[in-house]
């Protein structure tokens, strides 16, 4: 597959921040993803109290779905307007703090206080900040990472799961030549080589 297209191209942070300031975000799923639905089980292996991670989370409603189900999650996205209309958007009243150990970070927390969401990039996360996950939901992250990011983006990914931990991932399949992304195509090779 021909992904020489789009191996060097860069959205930069400031780019995702004005897609969010004029409200260009196509990505969100107001209904949700429905693939979320069909592999739930695959996520939770009939288990409860689980700690899901959501990374480059936009304000996707799946995050209050499972802390509707009792389960604690943790996002990490770098607009805060973005975080912010999570909360409003869903009537859940946070509480929003500094993160010493990231400088410039913020956590926006729901008050039941199964939602935290980290205000920084991904890449300033490690597990002694978040901790480990049981279940990772991966949709509009790894297609959206700069594809010059990828392996240090999956490395990360890795250190943040449990031993027994399940890790959703929703890609797109289409000719690189046609779009210029995001989403950008991950072809299936590179992802069993990126996650080895
Ligand atoms: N996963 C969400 C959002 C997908 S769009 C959903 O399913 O709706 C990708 C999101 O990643 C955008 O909201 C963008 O602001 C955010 N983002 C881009 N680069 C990031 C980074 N390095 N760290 C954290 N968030 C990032």
């Amino acid at each position: 597959s021909d992904v020489g297209p789009q191996k060097d191209r860069v959205v930069s942070e400031e780019e995702w921040l004005r897609k969010w300031e004029t409200g260009n975000i196509g990505f969100h799923k107001e209904q949700g993803h429905p693939l979320f639905q069909k592999y739930l089980h695959v996520l939770l292996h009939g288990r409860s109290g689980l700690r899901i991670f959501f990374p480059l989370c936009g304000k996707a409603v799946e995050m209050k779905w499972l802390a509707d189900m009792g389960h604690s999650v943790v996002g990490v996205e770098v607009s805060e307007q973005a975080l912010k209309e999570f909360f409003t958007e869903h009537s859940l009243p946070y509480s929003e703090e500094l993160v010493p150990d990231i400088p410039g970070a913020k956590m926006f927390q729901s008050t039941c206080g199964r939602i935290s969401l980290y205000c920084c990039s991904i890449y300033h996360l490690s597990s002694s900040i978040v901790g480990k996950f049981d279940g990772v939901w991966d949709r509009g992250a790894l297609v959206a990472v700069n594809p010059s990011d990828r392996q240090r983006y999956v490395s990360l990914m890795v250190t943040l799961m449990e031993e027994n931990s399940s890790y959703l991932l929703v890609t797109v399949s289409y000719d690189p030549n046609k779009h210029k992304g995001p989403p950008f195509y991950v072809p299936e090779s590179e992802i069993k080589s990126l996650f080895g």
